[in-house]
């Protein structure tokens, strides 16, 4: 009787023992911050339509919802960086996707990555042209290969075994974005258009994320790839210090390692997110007349959206209920 009764009260202590522990792996903190942005650029009251600009304002708030609704669930902020980038790849509005830009050759090459700071895994994807969305490529290069960028025909092919979703190249073909290709060819307009759509995610377990799409700039050279799909220099993620999403002039942001620069800053120098974001496009490229922005978030959910140009589409969303969509560079957050 004892015996067994000692067996019982040990079984009881196991259980106990065991029902604990998946409560603490499952521990959430119940913290989370989203922040997206559709690129940086020359965003101007006064010369971008209003009905032009309320779309982008509807599409920013339709993203971030959708982010804010896997972020409040407890999902990862991988998924919620996925479903962000994703949604603004699908939309005509912006540089990354449907809405990409044409290249020197009009044809329209695509980059993206993304990275996940639990672990410092990150894939990523340059100059594809028929993957539906290069985002989930990337996020497929990370999760079922041992590499981090694939490229070209290597990168379609894995796409398409991934059973991703393949669509013609004429998929990618907007009005728009080919009048701009044309003006830039007559060179009736100086300089070449850019944007790039990115997302970057706290999520309630304490992990970081960080993830960028972009066609690039219009009328770049054949075969030229930007910051977007370099990890440390568009994107980068460690739940250390921060994850970062840029967008503008990608020669600079490569050449500056901008991403990982901003999470150095703070990792080694013990700068704040936001110190570290203005000394690297505020101070530091502004010097080199390097136009761009980023949106962080630090591991504590602090957030920032800077950049050194006339307006960038953006938008943020946190557990504290502090929300908002804006594109213009009336303040900055
Ligand atoms: N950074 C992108 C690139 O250089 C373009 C942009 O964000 O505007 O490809």
């Amino acid at each position: 009787m004892k015996k067994t009764l000692l067996l019982l009260f040990l079984a009881f202590l196991a259980l106990t023992a065991c029902k604990q522990s998946t409560h603490n792996s499952g521990k959430t903190t119940g913290k989370y911050t989203l922040v997206i942005h559709g690129g940086a650029g020359s965003i101007d009251k006064n010369t971008l339509p209003d009905s032009i600009a309320q779309q982008y304002r509807v599409k920013l708030q339709q993203v971030l919802d959708s982010g804010t609704y896997i972020l409040k669930n407890g999902g990862k902020a991988l998924d919620a960086v996925t479903k962000c980038i994703t949604m603004m790849e699908n939309s005509p509005l912006f540089n990354a996707g449907k809405g990409a830009v044409f290249n020197a050759d009009g044809v329209n090459e695509m980059d993206a990555s993304i990275m996940d700071g639990s672990n410092l895994m990150a894939g990523a994807v340059a100059n594809v042209h028929s993957i539906k969305n290069p985002i989930l490529a990337a996020r497929a290069v990370m999760e079922h290969t041992p590499h981090v960028l694939l490229i070209t025909k290597g990168a379609e092919d894995f796409a398409r075994k991934q059973g991703l979703e393949m669509v013609d190249p004429s998929y990618f073909f907007t009005e728009s974005r080919w009048k701009s290709y044309l003006r830039v060819k007559a060179k009736m307009e100086p300089g070449e258009k850019h944007g790039t759509v990115g997302c970057v995610a706290l999520d309630m377990h304490g992990n970081l994320a960080a993830g960028t799409s972009t066609g690039g700039m219009t009328y770049k050279m054949p075969g030229r790839v930007g910051d977007s799909p370099i990890i440390g220099a568009g994107t980068y993620a460690d739940n250390a210090s921060c994850a970062v999403s840029c967008t503008g002039h990608g020669e600079y942001f490569i050449r500056n390692v901008v991403a990982y620069d901003i999470g150095a800053l703070m990792k080694y120098n013990q700068l704040s997110l936001k110190e570290a974001a203005n000394y690297v496009i505020l101070d530091k490229l502004k010097k080199q007349k390097a136009e761009g922005g980023i949106i962080a978030v630090d591991k504590f959910g602090n957030f920032a959206l800077t950049f050194n140009t006339s307006g960038m589409f953006r938008g943020y969303a946190t557990s504290e209920g502090f929300s908002g969509v804006s594109m213009f560079k009336d303040h900055q957050e």
